[in-house]
């Protein structure tokens, strides 16, 4: 063995010994597939610049195989697509308006099929419990949204409600600064500090889409941020589980082929377009960056006590890949 192998498997062995009892959370994935989706998304007339069909044939023509528009408090669901193709789907759902203290607040509401109007609290942690609550009782699945547009939705009224398991990192819309400002933490820094307190939370990426016959920055287009779900069918409640308990990773541009989690050890097989170089960042507890490769693929090996290891690929243009937590877990 060269000592270039050596350390490394000194330092395994060495955390086996002084771990015996953690190891990685698997899950059984045998049997499926990647879906790509977008879960927000604006298309009746007073919402986006198009129509209804133009939106739904823009993700399908897109490499997209299922979609979720999310107009406000109402649900925009043509029959002619309520039926599974082979190739695309499209889910209802609904951008549901609560208002805490007469301030206005958004929660997504995936795979409902009876609209929500606006909902009412004193408090604006009350007005996203009471959305929250509205989405589950359709056995629906919630999403916090744009967690810092107009700096709605901090880690402690994340905290202070329960039941929702998504919150969108990333999201296309202009002004909803996923970056944070130099004042409020970036949304990935606020997720490892909820991951790090025990709460079991996942990323998506979104486009919030409003506009799509006018392209630039300034507006809000298809195609800037998605989610890719493991699935056995593309079938809208096992696609919806599988996000909802984090089999699947979100993207701006990144794709992968398989991301493989064993009992002590991560790897990511990144899909490589040709001139483009990718590097994989390993996170762990308190958002501690654990290790960094430019390696396809991407493995990271468990080798000091953590919660939980995430990890986010950055591609040479700006791109990401979040992948979704990954949590360490007692051996039984
Ligand atoms: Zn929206």
């Amino acid at each position: 063995m060269s000592s270039k192998l050596f350390l490394p498997a000194v330092l395994f062995l060495l955390f086996c010994c002084a771990h015996p009892d953690r190891h990685f959370e698997i899950r059984d994935t045998s049997g499926m597939n990647w879906y790509r989706g977008n879960i927000h998304t604006h298309a009746r007339e007073c919402e986006s610049d198009t129509s209804v069909d133009s939106v739904v044939n823009w993700y399908r023509n897109n490499g997209y195989q299922f979609l979720v528009i999310t107009d406000h408090n109402v649900i925009t669901f043509p029959p002619e697509y309520i039926m599974a193709t082979d190739s695309f789907l499209l889910i209802p759902g609904e951008e549901i308006t609560g208002f805490g203290n007469k301030i206005d607040v958004e929660i997504n509401g995936l795979n409902i099929r009876t609209a929500i109007l606006p909902l009412h609290a004193d408090s604006v942690p009350g007005a996203y419990q009471k959305c929250i609550d509205a989405v589950r009782l359709q056995q629906g699945v919630p999403v916090f949204n744009h967690p810092n547009y107009k700096w709605r939705l901090n880690q402690s009224t994340i905290l202070s409600c329960s039941n929702c398991n998504l919150f969108e990192v990333y999201n296309g819309f202009p002004g909803t600064f996923s970056e944070g400002d130099s004042i409020h933490p970036a949304l990935e820094k606020v997720w490892d500090s909820l991951l790090s307190s025990g709460r079991r939370i996942y990323g998506v990426a979104s486009d919030d889409a409003h506009s799509y016959t006018q392209f630039s920055v300034k507006v809000s287009n298809p195609g800037r941020g998605w989610v890719v779900v493991k699935s056995k069918s593309l079938e809208a409640r096992e696609i919806m589980h599988n996000l909802d308990s984090g089999l699947f990773y979100s993207s701006t541009g990144v794709g992968i082929i398989d991301f493989i989690v064993q009992t002590a050890q991560i790897e990511i097989d990144i899909r490589e377009s040709q001139n483009i170089e990718y590097t994989t960042d390993f996170i762990g507890s308190g958002g501690k960056l654990l290790f960094s490769t430019k390696k396809n693929p991407a493995i990271y090996k468990l080798s000091s006590e953590q919660h939980y290891v995430r990890a986010r690929i950055t591609d040479s243009e700006g791109h990401h890949a979040w992948l979704q937590p990954v949590f360490v877990v007692r051996k039984d």
